[in-house]
Formats: structure tokens, sequence, C-alpha cells
């Protein structure tokens, strides 16, 4: 029997194509009419990209990204340099490749490794609303009343999760209090003096920017986060650029140049929860965000929503469906739940500190070497 995915975001498409590469059926129920995630950037690690070249889609995805040459933490309010990461020969020695991509990027190899198998069924229009279970498969129950059976539900549906709903039952995602207001620039845009092939991050009191090349240099994706105290849930709310810049200051001049550029914002209000243990109900498990949300601030929730798609097709065993599972789900859930605390300690103690925090941060910042810094990365990256 097919192994059903609810959800064909980057981390259902990618247990798809995993599931597929180890010899399941696989049926992927997305909700929306289309396979494809909206246009903004991510930056993918290198455990990131091993995943996707274990999924065999490392080179279509490397081919669309932007190789960017550092990473860099500036302060927000002087724009003086605080720290550079490069990613040069002896990073990717090391750990791998460090790009940027636009998501399409790789969702689009993603789609296109299941189109090519037939052992992938993908369907749209296909909201799961929720799931019953026996001895012998389950049954996932569509918001239009039709129903699909398999071995197996993978619940990959982001988020707001209709299967973590009935797992879980942990009910709307906690609110952080963290805004991000988003803008994608064509790069003809931007005046020559800011073009650099680098991930810019200044954190000032409160609030951190980011801005780096996607799409093959095509756009600037610019990414302005504050800690505002929001209370109420936003998803991809048109935003007025006044009301965006309020919320940034005092903001260096380099920054302030490239805030100026966006011509439309969006926002999103961020959720992440705490960690859990129980992802998984006999032969329904959750994978990606359905599982553990995280804050931004590590890059790293589509490359754990990878590893989790990675992980999840070598443990699966169609002749021990809930055995596997769980030990699919015993892999993960240490790894990610630490990724999750990483996420909130950098939001608080290197992007977002103010006075004498900021000065901590700075110190310990100058204490490192390159070399230290890799130290530090070895348990996400290496
Ligand atoms: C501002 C911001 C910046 C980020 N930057 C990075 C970064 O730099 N690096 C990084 O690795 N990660 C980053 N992330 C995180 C990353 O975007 C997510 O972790 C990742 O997209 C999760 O993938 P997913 O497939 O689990 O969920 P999603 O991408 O949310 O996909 C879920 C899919 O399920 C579908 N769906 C929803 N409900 C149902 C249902 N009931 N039935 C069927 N289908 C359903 C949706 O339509 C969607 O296609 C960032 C996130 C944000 C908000």
């Amino acid at each position: 029997m097919t192994v059903l995915v609810a959800g064909g975001g980057i981390g259902g498409l990618a247990a798809a194509v995993g599931l597929a590469r180890a010899g399941q059926h696989v049926t992927v129920l997305e909700a929306a009419a289309a396979f494809e995630e909206i246009g903004a950037g991510i930056q993918v690690g290198p455990n990131g990209f091993r995943m996707l070249d274990s999924l065999g889609v490392g080179p279509a995805v490397r081919a669309r990204a932007v190789h960017v040459d550092e990473g860099r933490l500036r302060c927000g309010v002087s724009g003086r340099l605080v720290a550079a990461l490069p990613f040069d020969s002896d990073f990717q020695a090391r750990f791998g490749t460090y790009a940027v991509v636009h998501r399409n990027d790789v969702l689009a190899p993603l789609l296109a490794a299941c189109l090519a198998d037939e052992r992938v069924d993908l369907r749209v229009d296909s909201a799961v609303a929720a799931y019953e279970q026996d001895g012998s498969g389950v049954t996932a129950v569509l918001r239009s009343g039709d129903v699909v059976r398999g071995a197996a539900l993978v619940g990959a549906d982001g988020l707001r999760s209709a299967v973590r709903r009935q797992l879980v039952g942990d009910g709307e995602p906690p609110v952080s209090g963290h805004t991000t207001f988003r803008a994608v620039i064509p790069a003809e845009n931007v005046p020559q003096s800011l073009k650099e092939n680098v991930v810019t991050l200044w954190a000032g009191p409160r609030y951190h920017v980011v801005w780096y090349v996607i799409a093959g240099g095509r756009y600037v994706n610019l990414v302005a986060t504050v800690d505002n105290g929001a209370t109420e849930p936003m998803t991809g709310k048109p935003v007025e650029h006044a009301e965006v810049l309020r919320h940034f200051s005092p903001l260096c001049d380099d920054a302030t140049q490239v805030m100026a550029l966006a011509a439309e914002w969006r926002a999103w209000v961020l959720c992440d929860r705490p960690p859990i243990t129980t992802w998984q109900d006999s032969r329904v498990v959750l994978l990606g965000d359905a599982a553990h949300p995280v804050l931004q601030y590590a890059a790293q929730g589509a490359c754990q929503a990878l590893e989790d798609a990675v992980c999840l097709s070598s443990a699966y065993d169609s002749r021990d469906v809930a055995g596997s599972l769980a030990r699919y789900v015993a892999l993960r859930s240490e790894r990610t739940a630490r990724v999750h605390h990483v996420s909130r300690l950098m939001g608080r103690e290197v992007y977002h500190p103010a006075g004498e925090a900021a000065a901590a941060r700075d110190a310990m910042f100058a204490s490192w070497t390159v070399a230290d810094l890799h130290e530090r990365l070895e348990w996400l990256y290496g």
C-alpha cells in the first residue's frame, strides 16, 4: 500500500522523493491548487545540501543557488562588522556547500523528481482534515469528504498542521511576539555600492535585518524582524513602507538604504512550538514544521525538514510500519529540539541584544577565530 504524505512543501516532497527512492509507492495530498512556494529566499546550510544530495537533487539545487562568499554579522546601529564566516574552501572542505536560494529553487527540483518517478502520485486540492486507522492501514479524510487509504500517513502539512491537531492536540501555535517583514527587490534597483555576494545581517536593539541575492542574482531577498511583543497571528499581510520603517530605529546608513529599496512588504508574526517527543500515533507521524516549527534565526527550518525526510525514508519499513516510524522519531527528536533551542537563543543573545548585552556579544565574537566558529558549528553542519 502507498504511503500518504499530507502537504507538498519542501518537507513533504522531499519525503515523497526519499520514500520512492527506497521503493515505496507514495501519494502526496496537497491542500493548495498547485505545488509552489511563495516568492522569498532561504539559506541552505551544508546539512541541507547533504540531504538534497542524498535525494538526488543536490546538483539541480546547486545550479539554481547563489553561492555566497561570506556570512556577515554587523551592528545595526553603527554598521560596524561584528563577525564574518567565509564560505571558502576551508569551510567547504569541512562542511560542504552553503548557498542561498529562492524557495522554488529547492521545491522545483523535488517536484521534478516526483514527476519523474512513477511510484509518486501527486494530488492537489486535497486538504487532509483528519485520519482514521486500524491494524491494516490508515485512511486520510479530506476536507472534500473523499477518503484515501494507505499503509502510513506522514503529516508534512506545516505550521498549522491538521494531522498534528488530531495527533498531538496542542491547538494553534503560540505567537513568539516577533514580527517579520519580507520584501523581494529586483536586483537592477540595487545601487552598485551595495552589491556584495554575501549574506548580511544587521543586528540592532530588538530587531535584525537580513539581506542576500537570490534567483541567480535577479532578486534581493530582504527580511526585517522586530521583537515588538506582537500578540495576534499574521500571515503574509501587505503592509505600508512607513509602518515597517518605524520599527527599525536607530538604523545605520547602509541598512537604511537597503530598506528604502523595498516597494512591497508583507508581514508575518512568527510562531514556534516547544519541542515534543510524541510525533507518532501508530501508523501516523509528523515531519518538518508540523513536527517542530522553529524561529528562522538559525536558518534551519527547511534544512531540518530535509533531514527528517531522508531519515524517515531510510528508517521506513513496510513490514513494521509503526516500529519504523518510532525509530525515525527517536532519531530526530533530540536534534530538532536542539535546533529549536539554539534558534531562540540566537534571537535573544546574538540578533536582538542592546547595550551591555550587545557589547558582551561583540566581545565574544572578537575572541573567536574562524576555526573557533567552525568548531561551534560542527554539531549542526558537520
Ligand atoms: C521568515 C522565514 C525565513 C526562513 N528562513 C529559512 C532559512 O533561511 N533556512 C531554512 O532552512 N529554513 C528557513 N525557514 C523555515 C522554512 O521555511 C520552513 O521550516 C519550511 O518551509 C518547512 O517546510 P514544511 O514542508 O515542513 O512546511 P511548509 O513549507 O509549510 O509546507 C506545508 C505544505 O502543506 C500544505 N498543507 C497545509 N495544510 C494542509 C492540509 N491540511 N492538507 C494537505 N496539505 C496541507 C501547504 O499548502 C504546504 O504546501 C524560514 C521561515 C521563515 C518564516
